[in-house]
């Protein structure tokens, strides 16, 4: 039973020290509208309604001309499903992230969300249809009520704590002196990561994307802490395509399909049991961790017996 010898945070534990997550890209755009890179094609129209099916054709990025980060990346989730990103620090993992919510556009291929392609439609919609829970959310200096709300201010109250039980964060927020009212963020109080994550949380179920990014947190969390923001990210993922840069077993083991990334191309691409059955790269990832946690569990137990 090695799973039994693994903990939640499979891929955090091998890349922990290499931390470099998504940036909360929905605030930064509320924080920095003026500085946009791409801008609305000529009479670009809304993104029109659909499920949410993704596809990135033989995508092709560069920050700058002369380092191209982005070799050709093809993937496709249809619509529900779950496709988590694994790979060391700079494979490109959150610059897929970033094309997506159309921070950037394209050098080469296209990103297609129900058969449109991102570049021809207007950004406002691409971004309305995209929910995004970073690894550390930036909180507005404003009510809790407020930075749940965001990306939705025609929200009723109910709505707002519908959203923040299924996030596990109500209760919470009803321990804070003013309830939903209590001022938070830097001038106000204070959360820990677990908690911001929670309102991130929170704030995207009421957001109701057709599209989920999801960007894990590579550092530990006390483990009822980590079991609640599971359980909160199942609910939000649930039959929503959705997009993890994965540091969780758990997440890799659930998602529906895995690519693994390496130096901007996909090296790997799978589910679990078949990127285990094929012994390559996936595999020796796995293998480490495994091995890794043998020995501090041995070291632990030679400590305890001493
Ligand atoms: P990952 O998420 O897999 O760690 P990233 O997508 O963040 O990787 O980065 C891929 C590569 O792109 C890295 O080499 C990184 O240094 C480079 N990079 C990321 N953001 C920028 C940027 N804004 N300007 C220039 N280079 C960048």
């Amino acid at each position: 039973m090695m799973q039994l010898f693994i903990p939640l945070n499979f891929l955090g534990f091998v890349y922990r020290e290499m931390k470099q997550g998504l940036t909360d890209m929905e605030a930064m755009f509320t924080l920095m509208r003026e500085e946009r890179e791409v801008s609305d094609a000529p009479g670009a129209a809304p993104l029109p309604p659909g499920p949410g099916a993704l596809v990135f054709d033989d995508v092709r990025f560069a920050y700058r001309p002369d380092r191209q980060i982005l070799k050709g990346v093809s993937l496709s989730v249809p619509a529900g499903k779950m496709l988590a990103i694994v790979g060391p620090t700079g494979a490109g993992k959150s610059t897929i992230s970033r094309l997506l919510f159309r921070f950037y556009d394209v050098t080469g291929g296209r990103i297609l969300i129900d058969g449109s392609d991102i570049r021809q439609v207007t950004q406002d919609s691409v971004r309305q249809a995209i929910g995004v829970v970073p690894q550390d959310t930036v909180l507005f200096n404003d009510t809790i009520r407020y930075n749940i709300a965001y990306g939705r201010p025609d929200a009723t109250q109910e709505e707002i704590e519908a959203a923040a039980k299924l996030a596990q964060v109500h209760d919470f927020v009803l321990s804070m002196p003013d309830g939903y009212d209590t001022m938070v963020g830097e001038r106000g109080l204070k959360l820990s990561g677990g908690e911001k994550q929670r309102v991130a949380i929170a704030r995207t179920i009421l957001k109701n994307p057709r599209i989920l990014i999801l960007d894990e947190a590579t550092s530990a969390l006390d483990t009822r802490t980590e079991q609640e923001i599971q359980q909160a990210l199942r609910t939000v993922a649930r039959n929503r395509t959705s997009l993890v840069i994965a540091h969780r077993l758990s997440t890799v083991v659930e998602a529906d399909e895995i690519i693994v990334l390496r130096g901007g191309e996909v090296a790997e691409r799978g589910n679990h049991s078949e990127l285990i059955a094929a012994n390559g790269l996936y595999a020796e990832m796995w293998r480490r961790q495994s091995e890794a946690l043998e020995a501090a569990e041995a070291a632990a137990a030679a400590q305890a017996a001493a």
